[in-house]
């Protein structure tokens, strides 16, 4: 199928697609005795009508009608080759997922060479189908083997195992499951389950693989995607075809003119989705030549690995022996830890930085302690949560930060201590004490911008009831977790996808 512009089936599409919308909202109701043990698409179905929303959705499979929750990313992957049925029509949308299919359908997502090959395992042999891919995927550290040598091809794969296998081969950076579970669900490639579980030891669907396949290859299924251009390209080559997917045999929707400017909106593999005066669909990368522009933000995919290189040092004041300031019977060091661990919270549910915490627990640490495990960590942010106290009749927000030379950061300090200050003012609406210059150990002796924020009063009884609600204190946390955002913010870095 060749068009040379999507513009005149724009309506159409969304008329369809709107239409689906509201089917599958109806479709996930408690009445499906399948609905705890399906991944929640309801809410997918693409909003945004200019976007690749060709496939098609006639009936591939005799057993994927057009009132299917998935048949929109079934039949993409299938139009796209990744998916087959069996020779007889049939998707099967409900069988379960063996290791050797998940290894098919990543390697020909991924463009591996699947040839049938001789393979290091002893339980799969030259014949099997998937054999090609199942090295390759092997070769690439996305599947590994089991302790004894085998591979087990028809062992079925759990959501769990599928979370891991995706951010192995998309290339996010996790060692064990709830960290790739993490990432999918903060990425929005997964939602979980209708009752609200990810379900990571119940067996995977066909199904639900091609939804999450299809998520993870083209961003446009996401719910509430944005499609928002990241840099500039030029077009280096006439008659460049636009395709549906990042995969040859995905149709080609229409074509480009040598020097033509595009957005580029995301980048998979050796293809780029671009985006043009009149077209939006995936081009092969060699044909592209990236134009520097500085009005233009860094690359979504760039962002994400920067920021995982990206160490915060969350540092929660005082603790063991040491109570820090006191109030209605409330200790500092309690408050400052229920904070800094909401903070990790944040952190580590809805961003790619590496988040670390001087302490976790009650423990005691002396300040060049501190110090020295974020100087260990190489951090790149510290910020220690506090509380203050004085007579009981001062109340308000202030933050610190180092004004002299020892620490390097002074200007970096001073940022990010207001913009943890700032919006710590939104979210607690205290009296503005403001940032100020504070010499002290943690921020004095450090070698990283660093701030040191006390939240409140302790000792003054407004303030306390802050302090010891567990939703206030929820605000703070995420107050902490969107200033620092704000920081790289400030920085030139685009972290508008991480807020909370
Ligand atoms: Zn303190």
């Amino acid at each position: 199928m060749k068009r040379s512009i999507l513009v005149t089936n724009l309506c159409v599409i969304f008329l369809l697609f709107s239409s689906v919308f509201v089917y599958a909202e109806n479709n996930t109701g408690a009445e499906d005795p399948n609905t705890t043990r399906t991944e929640n698409i309801a809410s997918v179905a693409n909003t945004n009508p200019g976007l690749l929303q060709d496939q098609p959705l006639e009936q591939l499979f005799f057993d994927v009608p057009a009132s299917h929750r998935a048949i929109k990313e079934i039949n993409y992957l299938a139009t796209g080759k990744i998916v087959s049925g069996s020779t007889d029509g049939y998707f099967s949308p409900d069988r379960h997922v063996t290791r050797a299919e998940a290894a098919a359908m990543f390697g020909r997502s991924l463009e591996f060479n699947g040839t049938n090959t001789v393979t290091n395992f002893p339980d799969v042999g030259q014949s099997n189908f998937a054999s090609g891919y199942i090295q390759a995927a092997s070769d690439k550290k996305i599947i590994s083997g089991y302790g004894d040598g085998t591979f087990k091809p028809d062992k079925i794969v759990t959501r769990g195992e599928m979370a891991l296998l995706i951010c192995r081969a998309f290339g996010y950076d996790v060692t064990n499951t709830q960290a790739s579970i993490k990432i999918l669900m903060s990425k929005g490639i997964a939602q979980g389950m209708v009752d609200g579980t990810f379900g990571e030891t119940l067996p995977l669907k066909r199904s639900d693989f091609s939804v999450f396949l299809a998520r993870s290859i083209n961003p446009t299924f996401i719910h509430n995607y944005q499609s928002t251009g990241t840099k500039n390209a030029i077009i280096k080559k006439e008659g460049l075809e636009v395709h549906d997917g990042p995969l040859l045999s995905y149709g080609v929707i229409s074509t480009l003119v040598n020097g033509e400017e595009v957005e580029v909106l995301n980048e998979f593999g050796n293809w780029a989705m671009i985006k043009s005066q009149t077209t939006e669909g995936f081009v092969q990368k060699e044909y592209l030549e990236f134009t520097s522009d500085p009005g233009t933000t860094p690359n979504p995919n760039d962002v994400y690995e920067y920021l995982k290189s990206q160490t915060i040092v969350i540092d929660a004041g005082h603790g063991g022996h040491d109570p820090g300031s006191s109030g209605y019977n409330v200790q500092e060091k309690a408050v400052t830890l229920d904070v800094a661990l909401k903070v990790q919270s944040y952190f580590a549910a809805n961003s790619p930085f590496n988040i670390k915490l001087t302490r976790e627990d009650g423990k005691f640490l002396e300040l060049s302690e501190r110090v020295a495990l974020a100087k260990k960590w190489n951090g790149n942010v510290f910020v220690s949560i506090h509380t203050n106290a004085v007579n009981g009749k001062v109340s308000g927000t202030e933050t610190f930060y180092y004004s002299r030379a020892t620490n390097p950061h002074v200007e970096q300090s001073r940022l990010l201590a207001e913009c943890i200050q700032k919006r710590m003012i939104e979210a607690w609406k205290l009296n503005d004490r403001g940032v100020k210059k504070g010499n002290l150990h943690v921020l004095r002796e450090n070698s990283m911008p660093a701030a040191l924020v006390e939240l409140a009063f302790i000792d003054h009884k407004g303030d306390n009831k802050l302090l010891t609600s567990e939703s206030s204190k929820d605000l703070a946390a995420k107050a902490i977790y969107n200033g620092i955002l704000d920081y790289y913010k400030a920085n030139g870095i685009n972290v508008s996808a991480f807020y909370k």
